[in-house]
């Protein structure tokens, strides 16, 4: 049970996952989530240290794909802008989704990890496709579309036996 309902990892904030963290995981691919994960909800695009997090993480090696819920022309449009790679309209927590992101990718899963902000979606979503999962905390959740809040609540309990890996 514990393995479809927890992440594998939890940090902060995307920027804890440093190249080194990453070959030290076994990761050598990351399907981000977008909402709450790269950026605001409303926001068109991630702050600074997002962007600059990217580059540096593109520039070791890493593979990277977003994987949102999101509908096409929103997502592809940050797609567009980050130059990544996207599946839209994943319905996670089914792992359709980042099974095909893996694919279209040539991921293999046994060095990716699915990275976002929502316990009920990104992480069992990655669970259910049997790869590495990373749990972030979500970026200014208070802004987010009303059925994503509903989640929050219960997610937060179950947020509390988990210990962060953040960096010291
Ligand atoms: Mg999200």
């Amino acid at each position: 049970m514990r393995y479809l309902f927890f992440p594998t990892r939890y940090v902060g904030r995307v920027t804890a996952l440093t190249p080194q963290r990453l070959a030290d995981w076994g990761i050598a691919s990351l399907l981000l989530d977008a909402d709450c994960t790269l950026k605001r909800y409303p926001e068109p695009l991630p702050e600074e240290d997002i962007l600059r997090w990217l580059e540096q993480t593109r520039a070791a090696g890493i593979s990277l794909a977003l994987v949102s819920n999101g509908l096409g022309p929103r997502i592809s449009r940050l797609a567009g802008e980050l130059k990544l790679p996207f599946t839209a309209r994943a319905i996670k927590p089914l792992p359709g989704g980042v099974r095909r992101a893996m694919r279209e990718n040539n991921m293999d899963p046994k060095h990716t990890a699915m990275v976002g902000d929502q316990l009920f979606a990104d992480i069992w979503a990655g669970n259910l496709a049997g790869i590495q999962t990373i749990l972030v905390d979500p970026i200014h959740p208070e802004e987010e579309h009303w059925f994503t809040r509903l989640k929050r609540p219960p997610e937060r309990l179950m947020k509390l036996p988990l210990k962060r890996d953040d960096l010291p």
